[in-house]
């Protein structure tokens, strides 16, 4: 068992390799520890900066069993990691953070808005469906236009539907797939922001000021930070980020979703149990980014300060986009981050560019 603060030349597992475990791992880094990836894929973003790569599935016995062997704290740069991966790391005694708990809410959609509902962090009215029956019960019991999502396995809009009338909810159950979903109220929200903070060891917290984003295709764009929000907002979002953080008994930084309202009151869409897209402008907005925060609290180190130093503006280089690295380069007021993937398929998270503007 590992012994917490974790002290410098101590390993850290990280399970999925792309960008987010590469940024994760030049932070570690940075710290004095090692990182272990966990990743199928070869030659994969974090890879190439880690200490070590095990090239294996998520799920696979012997590659989790050597990573808890390596490993003080492992952790994980996306939500989809299968459960038994981390009952496996947890049965050889493994430390793993976030812990199996907030994974297990992130992962259900329905599970998370319930959770959030009883936690005191309002959310739009929802309705669980199994059955297409169930589904236009929903829709009607929410209210139609509603938007439905699988329970599981949804991102970057992917895996979710309007339904314009109840009679057309059935059919929107059927396209998606049949399985499991939640039917959720047309949110009339005026921005998306979010919040990005962090819990340690002790239970301390740390909130990064909001952040307002804009998405194309289901894709987040851009992020503006810290967004301009009324003080009774940004109060409100540290009060939510609080109650999900010690509802969850949470270690390491989470990435918060939430829809402003006309009158700037915060509706939480969703969380994700990691590092955040929204959150990339702390790396340079910040003193600790983002990705050193978490490093600290896995490792039960002290949270660092998580106040703006200069403003951001977060733009998300997609596809063929990260071929302008050397015109971004050359912008004085703008820092680079690229991920070094080799293929710039449409649409794909290539890199971003952090343009620092005065707070
Ligand atoms: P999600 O996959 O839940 O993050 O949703 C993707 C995007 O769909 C969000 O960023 C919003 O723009 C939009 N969205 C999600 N849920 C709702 C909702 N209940 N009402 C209106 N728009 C939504």
């Amino acid at each position: 068992m590992a012994s917490f603060p974790l002290a410098p030349g101590a390993a850290i597992g990280i399970i999925g390799g792309g960008q987010l475990g590469r940024m994760l791992s030049l932070a570690a880094a940075e710290l004095g520890f090692d990182t272990v990836i966990l990743e199928p894929e070869r030659g994969c973003p974090a890879g190439r900066v880690a200490a070590r790569t095990i090239a294996a599935p998520y799920d696979d016995p012997e590659a989790l069993a050597k990573l808890a062997k390596a490993c003080a704290v492992v952790s994980y740069e996306f939500e989809n990691v299968p459960a038994a991966a981390v009952d496996r790391l947890a049965a050889l005694g493994c430390e793993v953070a976030p812990g199996a708990r907030a994974l297990a809410v992130a992962q259900d959609r329905l599970e998370e808005k319930t959770f959030l509902n009883a936690h005191g962090a309002p959310t739009v009215a929802f309705a669980a469906a199994s059955t297409a029956d169930e589904a236009v019960q929903a829709v009607a019991e929410v209210g139609a236009p509603a938007l439905m999502k699988t329970r599981r396995e949804g991102y970057d809009g992917k895996g979710q539907r309007w339904v314009e009338h109840a009679a057309d909810a059935a059919a929107a159950f059927q396209a998606l797939g049949g399985v499991p979903v939640i039917v959720e109220a047309a949110c009339p929200f005026v921005r998306e922001l979010s919040v990005i903070a962090a819990r340690g060891r002790d239970g301390a917290t740390a909130v990064y000021p909001l952040a307002e984003n804009h998405h194309e295709g289901g894709i987040l764009r851009r992020s503006i930070a810290p967004a301009g929000v009324a003080k009774a907002t940004a109060d409100q979002a540290e009060r939510i980020a609080a109650r999900v953080l010690g509802g969850l008994d949470y270690v390491g930084v989470v990435g918060i979703e939430l829809f402003e309202l006309a009158d700037g009151a915060l509706l939480v869409n969703e969380f994700a149990p990691r590092v955040h897209n929204t959150g990339h402008w702390t790396q340079d907005g910040c003193e600790v980014s983002q990705f050193e925060q978490h490093i600290r609290a896995i490792a039960g180190w002290p949270l660092g300060p998580t106040h703006a130093i200069v403003r951001v503006e977060m733009l998300n280089l997609l596809g063929e986009e990260v071929h302008g690295w050397a015109r971004l380069a050359a912008e004085p007021e703008s820092r680079v981050h690229l991920y070094g993937k080799r293929e710039a398929k449409a649409g794909r998270k290539m890199g971003h560019v952090n343009r620092m503007r005065p707070l």
